[in-house]
């Protein structure tokens, strides 16, 4: 499959979408169909049996995903496919929960993350964690990775400078986007949260930025790339609010946004 949409995304236009082939069992399926008339034995016995099935199937499930990521990592760690390849200091994958329902992501790794080889480790990274406490959220709950997965610097000589960052460029982005779009086909978030201006035209491939387009919820619904829903909501980079604490309040309005939305899901 991964062969396919590669050899797909070299052949057509970048921007066309691909479906997964990933499919779960769910629970309730069985429950809405399930014939009322059986006796209370037999039903005991088949609800026993769902639920060792349900466990199971969402066990292999996180299993599997796992091992999809673990795969997909490697492929990163490897990769040369762009310039950003030859003067990162480490590939910064992502991180997080599998079966997270919603994925941050971000622009693309900085100094402390080339050096770490983690997204968002350094003090944007912190101001994370603290908005994701503000909604009862932390990184084992979510899934948190880039649009580009390897430093882009201003000079590729000085890896080790520091301020020596840059946001990638249309041609990086295009280079690794399969790996982007890999980890939401595996992952199969229900909300991308996209921080700054990078992630939010990339997903909702628009020109505008993040401040003309936060505040809502939008929708990408199937599609060839997709073949599943997932709500967007967009937000400003917590870079941006390190810079400009007058963006708080927005950031946290969107942060409401989505504590709703996951509400009862
Ligand atoms: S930025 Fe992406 S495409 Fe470029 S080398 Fe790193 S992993 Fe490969």
């Amino acid at each position: 499959m991964k062969k396919v949409i590669k050899f797909l995304r070299e052949e057509i236009d970048e921007d066309t979408y691909i479906p997964s082939s990933y499919f779960g069992i769910k629970k309730t399926d069985y429950q809405e169909n399930k014939k009322a008339d059986i006796n209370s034995e037999f039903l005991h016995s088949v609800s026993d049996l769902v639920d060792s099935n349900f466990n199971s199937d969402m066990s292999s499930d996180l299993n599997d995903k796992e091992t999809k990521l673990a795969k997909l990592r490697e492929e990163v760690l490897n990769c040369r496919k762009c310039e950003l390849g030859y003067s990162r200091i480490k590939a910064v994958f992502g991180v997080g929960n599998p079966n997270a329902k919603v994925m941050f992501v971000g622009e693309g790794p900085g100094w402390e993350e080339d050096h770490r080889g983690e997204p968002f480790v350094g003090k944007a990274g912190q101001l994370l964690d603290k908005i994701l406490a503000s909604i009862n959220l932390d990184r084992t709950k979510v899934y948190i990775a880039n649009v580009v997965k390897c430093h882009p610097m201003i000079n590729p000589q000085t890896p080790d400078a520091r301020g020596n960052d840059r946001p990638p460029t249309a041609k990086e982005i295009s280079a690794c986007r399969f790996y982007l779009e890999e980890q939401i086909r595996i992952i199969k978030p229900l909300c991308i949260v996209t921080l700054g201006n990078t992630a939010t035209k990339f997903i909702l491939n628009s020109d505008d930025g993040v401040s003309k387009l936060r505040g809502k919820i939008y929708e990408i619904g199937k599609s060839f790339f997709f073949d599943f829903d997932i709500k967007v909501i967009p937000t400003y980079h917590p870079a941006a609010l390190l810079r400009n604490p007058s963006l708080k309040k927005e950031t946290w309005q969107d942060m409401k946004m989505l504590r709703d939305f996951l509400k009862d899901k």
